[in-house]
């Protein structure tokens, strides 16, 4: 399979959303369910034996000759009008991976098993990593009752699909003989595209926190209820934003965003008296990470205290830091360079699948050069040229993990 089957590919999943004229693929949604069958379609044409798992991962397996699996993963799920590219890339470029090792009837030295997780995004429920934390045996139980916008636990939403909520913790769906999980996913980012080079291999990846905020004050009338004595949720919160963004700028490397948020009961005559928003932390380094969460924990309280609101806090997620696995780097360096491209290194300030990976496996990830840096928008846009490079890649990395483990 080449590089334009793989483009051709990413086009037609993206077709497949919840909301008609843009991306929209929610864990546990219909999109995900349909998406998963095509994707599964696939695979078997590659000789590969697909199952799903508790958390609704599609698991896709081509046996090898000796003992090991070696895995390569990513996510089929999106944010809210998404690209084509996000997840499903690394997704495909595996498949044709192994389509070509089919093709000519080759098997490695160990299995390959391409996971395609259920939920990276954290759209539905916000929380990134569900699908990976499963499979890696790493599932929060306490995840299950989050709710969606609807008030949909979670734990209704994995019934839905059929399986049981209390089968997925202290279970992992990943193979026990993991040898190393490796990923390829666009870059998010512009740097490969400042330094003309078409892929990239990621040094680490940062930690993140995610946390819910929410400010209660007491809603009123717009009219007769004087500026002095009102306790305004949304005033709070919007102190409490620019707060993020200052923080942020004052500790270097670390990003600071809210991102979403919602003022109740949300008419243009009445005082909110409850804004609920999210907020994303991230630093390459915990302890900065750490050191800035808390601040701003510190100060949510004081800005709803000043306005005689109170203040609730909710840590979602907490992701540390990872780095990429030393020797794993070294076979993908030799592999770039053996494909006639400079191997550089980046870090990754977005969170991926890989993170939660380390938990069980050396990991590593290659990133591929992406239009103008942009993702998370239907902009979003990679290079066939680039694809059949992060292919080629691909196939020579495995090879030499075979030749590694041959030689043992
Ligand atoms: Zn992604």
């Amino acid at each position: 399979m080449d590089a334009a089957t793989v483009m051709q590919r990413c086009e037609a999943l993206s077709e497949i959303s919840e909301v008609q004229g843009f991306l929209v693929r929610p864990y546990g949604s219909d999109a995900m369910y349909k998406v998963n069958e095509v994707v599964a379609e696939w695979m078997r044409g590659a000789g590969m034996d697909v199952r799903a798992d508790a958390i609704g991962n599609l698991i896709c397996r081509y046996e090898g000759t000796g003992e090991g699996t070696f895995i390569l993963g990513s996510h089929l799920d999106s944010v809210r009008d998404g690209g084509k590219y996000d997840g499903p890339l690394g997704i495909l470029t595996a498949l044709a991976c192994v389509e070509r090792l089919h093709d000519r009837e080759e098997r490695l030295p160990f299995a390959i098993e391409v996971p395609a997780f259920a939920d990276e995004e954290g759209l539905r429920f916000g929380t990134t990593y569900l699908g990976s934390s499963h499979y890696s045996g790493a599932f929060d139980e306490r995840l299950l009752e989050l709710e969606d916008r609807d008030g949909v636990t979670l734990a209704e939403a994995v019934r839905a699909f059929g399986r049981e909520p209390e089968s997925l913790s202290g279970t992992k769906s990943a193979p026990d003989d993991a040898i190393g999980y490796f990923e390829t996913h666009i870059e998010q980012g512009p740097v490969l595209e400042d330094r003309d080079l078409p892929v990239g291999i990621v040094s680490a990846i940062t930690g993140l926190s995610r946390i819910q905020v929410g400010f209660t004050g007491s809603a009123g009338h717009a009219g007769t209820v004087p500026m002095d004595g009102r306790k305004d949720a949304l005033c709070a919160a919007a102190e409490f934003v620019l707060e993020a963004e200052a923080a942020a700028k004052a500790e270097p490397g670390s990003v600071a965003t809210v991102g979403e948020i919602s003022a109740l009961p949300g008419a243009g005559n009445v005082i909110p008296g409850r804004v609920d928003l999210s907020l994303d932390v991230r630093h390459g380094d915990d302890t900065v990470r750490g050191r800035l969460r808390d601040h701003l924990e510190k100060r949510a309280g004081e800005i709803a205290a000043g306005r005689g609101c109170d203040v609730n806090w909710q840590v979602r997620q907490e992701s540390v830091a990872v780095s990429a696995d030393p020797h794993l780097v070294g076979l993908l360096s030799t592999a770039i360079k053996d494909a006639g491209v400079e191997a550089l290194q980046l870090p990754s300030g977005a969170g991926h699948d890989a993170a939660q990976m380390a938990s069980i496996c050396p990991v590593s990830m290659m990133f591929v050069r992406c239009k103008d840096g942009v993702s998370h928008n239907p902009a979003e846009s990679v290079e066939e040229e680039d694809v059949a490079v992060a292919i080629d890649v691909m196939g020579r990395f495995l090879g030499l993990v075979a030749e590694e483990r041959r030689g043992r």
